[in-house]
Order: C-alpha cells, then structure tokens, then sequence
C-alpha cells in the first residue's frame, strides 16, 4: 500500500510559512492511499489518470482551493494541473474560494 498524498508542508516539496488552512478535508480525498507519484506527471497527457480520480473526488473544490491559496507549483490538484491552475482567472479562483468557504 502507498502513502497517501501529503498537505504540502508535509511533503518535501514546498517547505514554509503555511498559511491557517485546514486538512480535514482529505480523510475524504479520493487519492487516499493511491500512489503520490500519479499526481506529479511529467505531461499534461500523463495526468489523465490523475484527473479521472479526482473526477471522482469528493472534496475535489477543497483540494483545489488548498492549492490556489498555497500556490502550489507542482502536481494535480482538484483536478487541475499547474498548468491549469495557472490559467485559471482571478475571478474564477474568487469563486472557488466562495464556494468552499460556503460549503
Ligand atoms: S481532487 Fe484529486 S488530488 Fe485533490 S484530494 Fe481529490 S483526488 Fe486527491
């Protein structure tokens, strides 16, 4: 069995100043357990079997926020990857910040 993935300031990727977020949100996060590697893809094409999980993913809004406001460099979250988080508005990240300060 692997390690499921890691909030970033508990992983080796992004050590820092973290800001007040909370983690409950992953002992519901569809990667549980599923290797880490899979959401680190070196393509954009490599990380379609990471976005089918996430697809299924509960918390996938939750993930995605943590990420935006930890401006996470690497990796897919909430479905998304660096790439696409990039892309996306500052409108569009205001929203999703909303929606998950809603739920
Ligand atoms: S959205 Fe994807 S990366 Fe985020 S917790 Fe769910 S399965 Fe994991």
């Amino acid at each position: 069995m692997t390690k499921p993935k890691q909030a970033p300031e508990q992983s080796e990727r992004s050590k820092g100043a973290a800001p007040e977020v909370t983690y409950s949100w992953q002992e519901e996060a569809s990667c549980r357990g599923v290797d880490a590697e899979l959401f680190f893809p070196a393509t954009e094409d490599d990380a379609v079997p990471a976005k089918a999980i996430c697809d299924t993913c509960p918390v996938r809004l939750a993930c995605l926020a943590f990420a935006l406001e930890r401006n996470e460099k690497f990796g897919v979250w909430g479905g998304l990857t660096e790439k696409e988080r990039a892309r996306l508005s500052p409108a569009a990240r205001e929203s999703i910040k909303r929606q998950v300060a809603a739920a």
